[in-house]
């Protein structure tokens, strides 16, 4: 945190703009508006970064669809060309429209739809096509406010490098930080979003050890520091 400071995630898009940003050190309540655009984010990051999704949302924000009916109602071909940025369109399109027409039939809040018990409404949103334990728990952190951890390839990544896991599976590397952390939602997403900046600015697939701001804790940075 020290280093690289507060993240301000989930990016959305203010009122009378059309692209996501970041709010740092805000975790207040969301519109509906809101929740909807990062659970569609959450689906759209699947296989692709960040760069691509923005495209994405921002030409669904400028052509207003980015409501639930519209959603569920727009032609498959017209949301696929909206967010082709963002890679394997036509199966996102699918979940995207599955998504939206599964909150509609809880009621349409999706402020209702995520505050259930947790442990349910995770079975209730991984139930649907499309939608995995990243993605589900991606959704409930940010867009619901619910206390889960999200562990992604960083995330995994790290832990292995920090000497914690040789391997491990998702499950066991949720329970493990959800164990070791106070349960509280901005935490779990201020942390999560800071693996994501350490594996972008250090800990990358080759690995830049120096000016690494938790060498000192790493069994391959204090390797590597000695070598
Ligand atoms: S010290 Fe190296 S391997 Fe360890 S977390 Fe930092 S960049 Fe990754």
């Amino acid at each position: 945190m020290k280093s690289y400071g507060p993240q301000g995630w989930w990016p959305v898009t203010p009122d009378g703009e059309f692209t996501p940003r970041y709010r740092s050190g805000f975790w207040g309540d969301l519109s509906q508006r809101e929740r909807l655009e990062i659970a569609i984010g959450a689906i759209l990051t699947q296989n692709t970064n960040w760069g691509n999704v923005c495209s994405a949302l921002e030409r669904l924000n400028r052509a207003q669809v980015l409501e639930l009916e519209k959603l569920s109602k727009i032609k498959s071909r017209t949301l696929e060309s909206l967010i082709r940025s963002s890679g394997y369109f036509r199966q996102k399109s699918r979940k995207i429209k599955i998504f939206a027409e599964a909150v509609l039939n809880r009621g349409g809040s999706l402020k209702n739809c995520l505050s259930g018990p947790l442990e349910k409404t995770r079975e209730e949103l991984l139930s649907l096509w499309g939608i995995g334990p990243e993605t589900a728990d991606s959704i409930l952190l940010y867009a619901g406010r619910r206390p889960i951890f999200v562990i992604d390839a960083y995330t995994l990544r790290i832990s292995r490098r920090l000497g914690w896991f040789r391997q491990t599976s998702y499950d066991k590397l949720q329970k493990f930080f959800e164990s070791h952390l106070p349960k509280k939602s901005f935490l779990y997403a201020e942390f999560h979003a800071l693996f994501v900046a350490l594996a972008k600015n250090h800990c990358r697939v080759k690995p830049l050890c120096a000016g690494c701001p938790i060498a000192e804790f790493c069994a391959t940075g204090l390797r590597a520091i000695k070598a």
